[in-house]
Formats: C-alpha cells, structure tokens, sequence
C-alpha cells in the first residue's frame, strides 16, 4: 500500500513527530524509486515523463498532493491548543523538502525527456567505478529508509526523536544528489559542435509598417487618429457620404454584404466598409469643428485577386473641417506629406476627379520615385510610371456641403478637405513589391525583409 497522510489520532509530541518523520521518509523512498525506474533506456521517453508526471501529482498537486493533504488532514483538525506548534511543524516540513523535491523533479525533467539512446549513452558514462559506488550507497540509503519506516510504529519516543533530528535537518537533497550527480553532469556536457537555436527576430508587418509611417506624417501635423468598425452599415458607409440608394458611383465601391438582413431597411443593412470614409462621419458626429484626423484601417471591395488588386486592402484617410479652409491647405498637407514619404525632391500635381463625398474632387499624382519623373531610365521608358513621368498615388478634395447636413455642420460656416491612400499602392512603390498578394500570403521569407 502506498503511503498516504492519514488523520492523527492524538496530537501529542511523539504521534506527530512520528508522522512527520513517516511523511519524509516516504516521499524519499518514492523519490529514490523514481529515479531508478527513469534511468531505464527500455522505457519510452512519453513513460519516463508520465512517471515524473505521477509523482508530481501524488506529492505535489494543489488539491490532493500529499503535501496539500498535510494541511486538510493535520492543521484542520488539531485543537486549538495545539495549533500553533502543529503549524509551526508543518512549516518546517514545507520550507525545507517542498522546494527541495520541486528542483529535484525540474531537474529530473530535462532527463526524462531524452531517448532511449541518450539515456543508455548517458548511463554508460555513468557506469564506471565511481558511478557503481554511489549506487549502491544509494541502495543501502533507501534501504536503511525502508526499515526504518517499518519499524517507526515500534519506536520509542526517544529513538524517534534522535532519528526526527537527523531526518529533518539533513537536507533532503543531499541524500538524492549524490546518486544523481555524475549523471548530470553527463546530461549537461555540452556538445558544441550540435547547431545552435536560431530565435527568429520578429518585424512589423509592411502595411502595418507603411501605415504607421503615414499616420506619424499627419500626427506631426497636428492630426489625431479616429478608428471605426470594419462591418458598417449602409448609412454610413454610402449614404451619409453622398452616396444616395442607386447611385452609379456605388457600382465602383461594389463590396461583401452581411446574409440574411432582407428583412431590413436598406441603411440599416451590414456590409464590409469600402473605405475608411466612414470614420469621419462617426467622427463628425461626435467632434465640432475645427476637426483635424486621420483614419488607418482596413478596407474591402469585391474585387478579382491580381497584382495591383485585393479584397482586402487598408486606406489611411484624412479629415480636416475648420472656418476657412481652402484648396490651397489641401494642396500644401498633401505636398509635404509625399515629399515627407517620398523624399524631399518629390513633385505633386492635381487634376480634377470625382467622388459623390468631395467637391471639387482631384486625383493626386507624384513625380516618378524610379526615374525622377523623366519617364526613362537607363535609356529605356520607365515600367513604373508607364514612361509618364507620374504615378497617381490618392485621392483627395473639399468636402461636399451636403455631406455636412448628415452630421449637423453648417456648410455656411465650415469648410474643408477629405483624401485617402491605399496603404499597399504607397508600400508597393517604397519597397519595390511588384505583386499585392505578397502582402496577405503569410510568407516569412517575404516577410523577415523587413526586419
Ligand atoms: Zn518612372
């Protein structure tokens, strides 16, 4: 019968002496069967663990470990004179072999891990005369524990006490040790010609990346970052943004609807946001002007996957509505933002465009980062630009006083500007990627260049 800690029938100095020497030499005893049933090459390496694994749990485990048992089973039930020194004992017992046996087990843990191969290689280091000695010193130990734990009932009181004296302050450890020792230090031998463990080194992400360096642009301009829902609905989406039911620019912004919402009006209905336009309604309706913000997320149209297109891509737009705002500050953000992207020696010019939220409307372009807007390089016309010299990079214009009317702003007294960049079309360009999917595949070795 295995041991277990048992209720004491009276709680005098011998009773609990005697137990507590039972309860040290058991957990000493197992300990030492542990060990010799892990050094075997013939068990598996999942059976050395799982025998590791039940002893931690007989001894240890918080709920029915011997140790926790100790406190149900002694602590609780002595009388209240009796307390105190039942208390004082049991806290000796805890701070002297818990942590002991905790190190032993984490010790073991790395040996009960290896094959059978390691295990029989490291036993036949183990197996000279040194290693046979301090086996059978070990034998002897365990043996001399078991007969005392057979004849602890029959002790005296006196005995009992000269052998609690010498169990409890030899360290639990020191007995154990021994035995293990040159079998650690086979097990910690270092074999340095073994390949090291690379750590890979995360990066952000290049979209998150691109993101973050065009929102840091507007930020030190003075800009505050607004984030919105990415499942809209209908309202915000399309229709507060001056984009009324049937109106053909919606066919452009054609997008994934949530199922089954038949039974809703159609403002109501949920869709995958098109763009982060959204946000600045939200925005709007919660903020009077003057109002200075961009807003980075991520975006969806039911578009077809190809090198420049993706379902799912991410805009960082912007919003500024203030008393007298003009074209001019739109054109002024929007140059020192390309040139703080794109370096100092980049041009921008506009030309009129059209989306149902902004009026008047332009499409920005930039001189060509790749050939310095010459529209040749190397003698030959420039891929990038299509020999142009430009690259159209965003969208941008005064926001349409009708849009105002959806969030209570008097379009007689405020003015001002609306644009928005795709994230990927601005990563792209910077880091030379020539397909969009690169972004979204997942592939490290894509990825860790960015590191
Ligand atoms: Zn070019």
């Amino acid at each position: 019968m295995p041991y277990t800690v048992h209720k004491l029938n009276d709680y005098s100095e011998e009773t609990m002496l005697k137990a507590v020497v039972q309860f040290r030499l058991a957990l000493k005893i197992e300990w030492f069967e542990i060990e010799q049933k892990i050094i075997n090459p013939d068990l598996t390496s999942a059976a050395r663990q799982d025998e590791l694994k039940k002893f931690r749990d007989r001894w240890l485990s918080r709920k029915s470990g011997q140790f926790s048992q100790i406190n149900e089973l002694w602590l609780k039930n002595a009388p209240a004179d009796r307390k105190k020194s039942v208390g004082h004992l049991i806290n000796q017992l805890k701070q002297n072999d818990l942590p002991q046996i905790e190190q032993l087990i984490e010790k073991r843990g790395f040996f009960v891990r290896q094959s059978s191969d390691a295990i029989r290689s490291i036993n036949r280091i183990f197996d000279d005369e040194k290693g046979r000695k301090l086996q059978q010193e070990t034998l002897a130990t365990q043996s001399r524990m078991n007969s005392l734990l057979q004849t602890l009932e029959s002790l005296g009181s006196e005995e009992l006490q000269k052998i609690a004296i010498e169990e409890f302050y030899v360290d639990l450890s020191e007995a154990l040790e021994a035995a293990a020792k040159s079998k650690d230090l086979a097990v910690e031998r270092l074999d340095i010609t073994l390949p090291g463990i690379r750590r890979p080194i995360g990066a952000e992400h290049p979209v998150i990346k691109t993101m973050n360096e065009i929102v840091g642009v507007f930020r030190n301009l003075g800009y505050s970052v607004e984030e919105g829902p990415e499942i809209e609905t209908d309202y915000y989406n399309f229709e507060a943004l001056n984009f009324p039911p049937n109106h053909p620019a919606r066919d452009t912004q054609d997008t994934l609807f949530i199922a089954g919402q038949e039974s809703k009006a159609l403002r109501d209905r949920l869709l995958l946001r098109t763009h982060t336009s959204p946000v600045q309604i939200r925005t709007m309706q919660k903020m009077k002007p003057p109002v200075r913000v961009v807003c980075p997320g991520k975006v969806h149209r039911n578009d077809a996957l190809d090198a420049t297109h993706s379902p799912i891509f991410h805009q960082v737009e912007g919003l500024a509505v203030d008393t007298n705002i003009t074209f001019c500050d739109l054109k002024g953000t929007l140059d020192h933002a390309m040139k703080a992207l794109f370096g100092s020696s980049v041009k921008t010019r506009f030309y009129p465009s059209f989306f149902p939220f902004t009026e008047p409307s332009a499409d920005v372009q930039i001189s060509c980062i790749f050939c310095d807007g010459k529209g040749a390089r190397d003698g030959s016309p420039c891929r990038n630009c299509k020999a142009s010299g430009w690259i159209e990079l965003l969208g941008c214009g005064m926001v349409d006083p009708n849009v105002y009317g959806f969030v209570d702003y008097d379009p007689a007294r405020v003015s001002g500007f609306a644009f928005g960049m795709g994230v990927e079309r601005i990563a792209i360009l910077k880091y030379g990627v020539d397909d969009i999917q690169l972004f979204f595949q997942g592939d490290v070795r894509f990825l860790g260049q960015f590191g």
